[in-house]
């Protein structure tokens, strides 16, 4: 007996119906916004992660080397596959460029419910639009995917890291630190490395703020405790809450979250998480913001806004509030009734098939009352019974399987007969 690897999962039939219904509505979604599919490789060269990622990607990477010796990582995320892609191929195309990704991705971290070693992420990326109009397209599709699938709960936590950096004038590697430790919550740090860099008396403003969050109102509340944070960044969250009432996203959507940090360091202006708020501790369903990563990979500065849902847990939360339709029943079950039917029964089958019905046939060469047993065991809606004397008149049996009731039916109106019944 082999068991499956740690932190990772066999997804059902039924699993996959659900992770497929919320694919396919953000997908929907996406490319009504204009997005469009783009796909690279599960694996990448190790440095294309070392590159840009703080030191919890990089602890978190699965790596090996293959058999010519090459450093190679699973893809821990999207971004920096895309932004390699677009440096590499994708920059002379006309900006902005909208794009999205779909598939797994795979971090070494310990296994609870709602966090596995291999995941899926639904990524999308616009580079090179301007930063307001952009982030709010983005944020705007991020929450309509949420409704998309059905969700009600759904909250955006929207934050602006350029706040924070106007307020810490130290060079990025400092900067980084401050702020790793005002994400994790660990103040402990904060208040020693602030010291270490001569600004104690910043430690108690940044752990005011990253208190407040609420509507557009606790934005003059920030700026009076940030007072040295440059005023530009609180109006632009004001623009950007008002650019999203254009898109028609209710105020109860989302708030303001001056503790919105990301564990990122390439983040550089509006960030925010997504909430599904009943899923508990691993509530949180997605993330991104607006970065400069090109130029880390050998391109020009531009400018980029990106999101990550997570699949699993979406599906964990429509589930949680049970938006996921019923999956398709079959259509119809094809049994082949004494010798010499088979052939017949696969014309029938194949018939049904290509009228857009879906149609099963026996596989086993089970008698009548068996097959009609199975048909019942999987949901078909109705059986076909391909008999000789029905046959001798072009026509087969029909039985609806959730009345019993049976009859005779040409087999020209067969399809229009089971859509029907
Ligand atoms: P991140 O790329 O870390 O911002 O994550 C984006 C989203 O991916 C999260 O909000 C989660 O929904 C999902 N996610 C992150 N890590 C995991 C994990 N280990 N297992 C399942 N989903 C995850």
């Amino acid at each position: 007996m082999f068991e499956r690897p740690r932190g990772t999962n066999d997804w059902g039939p039924e699993e996959m119906a659900k992770r497929r219904f919320v694919e396919s509505r953000f997908v929907q979604l996406a490319e009504s916004f204009g997005f469009r599919e783009v796909s690279t490789p599960t694996f990448e060269s190790l440095d294309l992660f070392t590159a840009k990622s703080g030191p919890g990607i990089v602890r978190e990477l699965y790596t090996f080397k293959d058999q010519g010796g090459r450093d190679l990582a699973l893809r821990p995320e999207f971004t920096a596959p895309l932004l390699r892609f677009y440096v590499g191929e994708l920059r002379s195309r006309p900006k902005p460029l909208k794009l999205y990704t779909m598939g797994n991705v795979f971090r070494y971290e310990e296994p609870q419910k709602g966090r596995y070693r291999e995941f899926s992420q639904l990524n999308v990326e616009i580079i090179g639009g301007a930063a307001l109009p952009s982030d709010a397209e983005v944020l705007a599709l991020g929450i309509g995917t949420m409704r998309a699938i059905g969700l009600k709960q759904v909250k955006a936590r929207v934050g602006n890291i350029g706040i924070l950096r106007s307020l810490l004038p130290f060079d990025p590697v400092d900067q980084a630190v401050v702020l790793h430790s005002l994400d994790k919550r660990n103040f402990e740090m904060l208040d020693s490395e602030l010291r270490r860099l001569g600004r104690p008396e910043l430690a108690e403003p940044l752990r005011k703020s990253i208190g407040l969050a609420g509507n557009a109102s606790i934005l003059a509340e920030a700026q009076k405790v940030l007072a040295g944070a440059s005023p530009e960044g609180f109006d632009y969250l004001r623009s950007l809450g008002d650019l999203l009432t254009a898109y028609g996203i209710p105020p109860t959507d989302y708030e303001f979250d001056m503790g919105v940090v990301r564990g990122l360091d390439y983040y550089t202006g509006m960030v925010f998480e997504i909430d599904s708020p009943n899923l508990g501790a691993e509530k949180q369903v997605g993330g991104g913001g607006a970065y400069s990563l090109a130029e880390i990979f050998g391109g020009e500065r531009v400018a980029q806004t990106g999101f990550a849902l997570g699949l699993d847990r979406l599906v964990m939360a429509a589930e949680a509030e049970g938006t996921i339709p019923a999956e398709r029943a079959l259509d119809a079950y094809v049994i082949p009734v004494g010798d010499g039917m088979r052939d017949r029964a696969v014309k029938v089958v194949t018939k049904l098939r290509v009228a857009g019905l879906r149609a099963d046939i026996d596989l086993v060469g089970r008698g009548p009352t068996k097959n009609l047993d199975y048909a019942n065991s999987v949901g078909a809606r109705t059986a076909v019974l391909v008999g000789e004397k029905e046959a001798r008149a072009g026509s087969v049996a029909l039985r609806n399987m959730k009345t019993g009731a049976q009859s005779v039916v040409a087999l020209d109106g067969l399809a229009e007969a089971i859509r029907a019944s």
